[in-house]
C-alpha cells in the first residue's frame, strides 16, 4: 500500500468498516497485545538473516520520512483488522522482517507474482518491506542456477528447517505421474519438488491464483490435471493469497502478521486471509452508485464507458468476487482494472477462467440493492464453514546464510521465537 493511498484506504479501513471483532472484546486484545510485545521483544534480540539491508537505512535511501512510514503502518494495521493501538507494535514488527526466512519457488507459471513482488518505479514502504525480508531461496531472482541453485535450496531447507515460510507460486500437474513439469537437473517432478519443500515449512503460503486454485493450467480441459497447493500438501498450514496477481500489499500483510502474532492471520473456508479477501468487488466499487441507479455500460466505447458507469453488463464479476483490490488496488495504488475501465474477471475465485473470465453478465446471478453497506464474507454467502483461524506456528531463530550470502554462516542461532 502506498503512502499516497494511506488517506484513502484509512477511510475504507476505519475501526468500523474494517472488521475489527469487537465481539473478542478489550480482553482478547489486550491478551493479544501483550504476546506481540513479547515477540517484537525477542525478535530484537536476533541477529537480522542473511545480512539485510536495514530498514530504517532503506526508507531513508528512498528520501521517505518517518512519518510516512507511521501512516503506512497506521494504515496496514487497519488493513490487518487490528486496533489502532497496535500501530507501533505493525512498525517495529515492519522493521524485524528480516528475522524470517522465506524460500520460494515457482511450479507451473508465468512469474506474474514474482513480477508483482519486484515492481519498482519509485520504492514505496510495501516494496521496501520485501526488500527486507530474508529471500533465502528464489530461482528467478537469484544469480545461482542449474546445480548450484539446487544446493542453495537444500542448503536453505535443511538449515531452516520448521521454520521458513515456503511461498509457492504455480499450479501442480499431477498427470503423467507429475511429469508435465520438472525442475533441476534430476528432472524432480513439480509435485514432489513440492512435498519435498513443504514438509521442513512452519507454513506454506500459496501466491496467485495458480497456486491456490490450480488458475489457468487447471481450466477445462486442464490436459496436465493440474491443481492448487492445498490440494497436494497435508498436515501444514496452508494460506492462500488468490488473484492474478496477488497483491504484494496482501503477501506484505500475511509475512508482517506472522512476525507479530508468530500466527497465521485469520481465514475464510478458502484458506484466504479475511483481511484482505473479506470484501466484495462489488460492495466497495467505484461504480457501484450507477449499478444502483441502473446505469451501465452496455457495449464497449458507448456513452456509459464513457461515462464510467457499471460494467456489468459487459461482464462484470465484481458481484461474486472476493478482493480487496477495490480498496488498495494495484502498482501502488494508481489504479485497479474496474478503474480503468475492465470489469472484474473475479480472478481471485476458484475455477475463474473457466467461470467468470467471459464479458458477459452471469445469468443466475440474483444481484440484490445494497442493504447497508455491509460486506459480505464468502462465508456469508454459504459457500462452507470458517477454517480454523490464527493457527500458532512455533518459528525459531536462526542467523547463517545460505543462497550465496554466506558471510551470516558463522552467527549462532540467536533462539527460540
Ligand atoms: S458490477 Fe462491477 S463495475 Fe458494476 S458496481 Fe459491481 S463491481 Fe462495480
Ligand atoms: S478487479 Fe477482479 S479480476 Fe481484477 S484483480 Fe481484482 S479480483 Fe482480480
Amino acid at each position: 500500500m502506498s503512502v499516497d493511498k494511506e488517506e484513502s484506504v484509512k477511510k475504507l479501513f476505519t475501526a468500523e468498516s474494517a472488521k475489527v471483532d469487537t465481539n473478542k472484546g478489550d480482553a482478547y486484545y489486550n491478551e493479544l497485545y501483550i504476546s506481540c510485545q513479547k515477540r517484537i521483544e525477542d525478535l530484537r534480540k536476533l541477529a537480522p538473516l542473511n545480512n539485510r539491508p536495514d530498514f530504517t537505512e532503506s526508507i531513508e535511501d528512498q528520501g521517505l520520512e518517518r512519518r510516512d512510514f507511521l501512516k503506512w503502518a497506521s494504515a496496514t494495521t487497519a488493513m490487518l483488522m487490528l486496533p489502532a493501538s497496535f500501530t507501533p507494535l505493525v512498525a517495529d514488527a515492519a522493521v524485524l522482517m528480516n528475522r524470517v526466512p522465506v524460500i520460494w519457488v515457482e511450479l507451473s507459471d508465468c512469474a506474474g507474482n514474482s513480477e508483482a513482488l519486484l515492481r519498482s518505479d519509485g520504492p514505496k514502504i510495501d516494496e521496501i518491506v520485501l526488500d527486507i525480508i530474508s529471500l533465502e531461496f528464489h530461482e528467478t531472482l537469484q544469480a545461482a542456477s542449474g546445480h548450484q541453485a539446487e544446493k542453495q535450496m537444500n542448503e536453505a531447507m535443511e538449515h531452516f528447517k520448521g521454520k521458513y515460510l515456503l511461498f509457492v507460486e504455480g499450479a501442480v500437474p499431477l498427470g503423467m505421474n507429475g511429469n508435465y513439469g520438472t525442475i533441476g537437473a534430476t528432472g524432480e517432478t513439480f509435485v514432489d519438488h513440492l512435498h519435498r519443500a513443504a514438509e521442513g515449512a512452519a507454513a506454506v503460503v500459496a501466491v496467485g491464483s495458480c497456486a491456490t486454485y490450480g488458475g489457468i493450467p487447471a481450466a477445462a480441459p486442464n490436459p496436465t490435471d493440474s491443481v492448487g497447493v492445498m490440494d497436494v500438501v497435508k498436515g501444514k498450514p496452508i494460506i492462500n493469497i488468490p488473484a492474478c496477481p496477488a497483491n504484494p500489499s496482501n503477501m506484505v500483510g500475511v509475512i508482517l502478521h506472522f512476525v507479530l502474532t508468530g500466527t497465521i492471520p485469520e481465514l475464510d473456508s478458502l484458506l484466504r486471509p479475511k483481511f484482505a479477501f473479506g470484501y466484495r468487488i462489488h460492495d466497495n466499487c467505484e461504480r457501484r452508485a450507477h449499478f444502483d441507479a441502473g446505469e451501465y455500460v452496455e457495449e464497449w466505447g458507448d456513452e456509459g464507458a464513457k461515462n464510467n458507469f457499471c460494467l456489468y453488463k459487459v461482464g462484470c464479476k465484481g458481484p461474486m468476487t472476493f478482493n480487496n483490490c477495490s480498496i488498495i488496488r494495484y502498482n501502488e495504488g494508481v489504479n485497479w482494472p474496474i478503474g480503468v475501465g475492465r470489469g472484474c474477471i473475479g480472478c481471485s475465485e476458484p475455477d475463474f477462467w473457466d467461470k467468470y473470465a467471459y464479458e458477459r453478465p452471469m445469468a443466475n446471478a440474483n444481484i440484490k440493492a445494497p442493504t447497508g453497506g455491509v460486506e459480505k464474507t464468502v462465508d456469508e454467502f454459504g459457500l462452507g464453514l470458517l477454517t480454523a483461524a490464527g493457527v500458532g506456528i512455533a518459528i525459531h531463530a536462526a542467523a547463517s546464510a545460505v543462497a550465496g550470502k554466506k558471510e551470516a554462516d558463522e552467527k549462532e542461532d540467536g533462539g527460540e521465537y
